[in-house]
């Protein structure tokens, strides 16, 4: 790894999947794209006051678990029980401190609530009730279940219940069936997440991720985005990584800490560590998905399988790239 150099940058992904360009109506393909650049923002805000990795993955994540339009918070997809069961976790590359949540109910904000599990307690990953305890403990905004509920989320679950051969649960209670966001919001396949990583002034990485996890998902299935090693990682050894796809197969593979540890021992470049992962190892265990990365001395990179992941970059000396499609730069 290269001594860090000053300024900062910033990417972030909101889930890979079948996102092709004929899936994707125009004012779908803006919404979205306007939808990332807002998130990017909102991170790099924080970056250019001089604010830390750390809190800069935060708010945008923040930004992008309040929008309907991602597989995270508001716009979660349902269990096969007809509930949202969401995960999430930060990492600090800096301290190699890490916070996670899973199988939350009523957090409008995993991801924070992952931070204060970090921040405040003695424990890396929370699970079910005792999560959501510390929440409300901790003072962390709950919210009834139908804030969680997009139109075409239930469709999606309607359908791959119909599929399994399931019944269809009940409605949560305050569905509201808004058909605009109903029209917009897209189904990439079951699947869907939301990641950031940053590194900072100072040359500190942090990585963050936050999901509903896949439609029709068994009540108390955990995914790879709260579990650290998997779907998310960061070290100032080697880089910051965020996951999004089929996080069965994240986790065997242990994805993230896999790039992190191909830079750190292998002396890989970012982009060859996430492509050697995900173009190799993860396509030959039939898993599908990708990942966006940063490094302390500046490197960003992205890589994935799927024919699109809804992605975007900054940095303090590159303006904002914003890409749906995998002929996208
Ligand atoms: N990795 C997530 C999970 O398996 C889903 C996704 O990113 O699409 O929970």
């Amino acid at each position: 790894m290269s001594e860090a150099t000053p300024g900062w940058s910033l990417v972030v992904h909101g889930g890979s999947g079948v996102i092709a360009r004929a899936d994707l109506k125009p004012e779908q393909d803006i919404a979205y794209r306007c939808a990332l650049a807002r998130a990017v923002e909102a991170g790099a805000e924080v970056l250019r006051g001089a604010g830390t990795a750390l809190d800069a993955v935060e708010a945008a994540i923040r930004v992008l678990e309040d929008e309907p339009l991602f597989n995270a918070g508001r716009g979660a997809v349902f269990t096969a029980d007809g509930r949202v069961e969401l995960d999430a976790a930060i990492m600090n590359g800096a301290t190699l401190a890490a916070g996670a949540v899973a199988g939350v109910t009523r957090t409008r904000n995993p991801i924070s609530l992952a931070r204060a599990v970090m921040d405040r307690s003695d424990h890396v990953l929370l699970a079910g009730a005792g999560a959501e305890a510390f929440a409300v403990a901790e003072g962390l905004e709950q919210v009834d279940p139908g804030y969680f509920f997009v139109e075409r989320r239930w469709r999606a679950l309607e359908t791959e219940l119909g599929r399994q051969g399931l019944t269809i649960p009940a409605r949560p209670n305050g569905a509201s069936g808004d058909q605009a966001l109903a029209a917009l919001a897209h189904d990439e396949g079951k699947r869907g997440t939301v990641g950031v990583v940053a590194r900072d002034a100072r040359g500190n990485v942090a990585a963050g991720t936050s999901t509903g996890g896949t439609t029709g998902k068994r009540w108390g299935r955990i995914g790879d985005s709260p579990l650290i090693g998997a779907g998310t990682y960061a070290s100032n050894r080697s880089a910051a990584v965020s996951g999004t796809g089929e996080g069965e197969y994240f986790i065997r593979l242990g994805v993230a800490h896999a790039i992190c540890a191909l830079v750190e021992l292998r002396g890989l470049s970012l982009q060859d560590a996430v492509d050697r992962v995900i173009q190799d190892q993860l396509s030959a265990l039939g898993g599908e998905g990708g990942v966006i990365a940063v490094a302390p001395d500046g490197q960003m990179a992205w890589s994935f399988n799927t024919s699109g992941m809804y992605r975007a970059r900054i940095a303090h000396d590159q303006a904002m790239t914003v890409a749906i499609y995998k002929d996208e730069p």
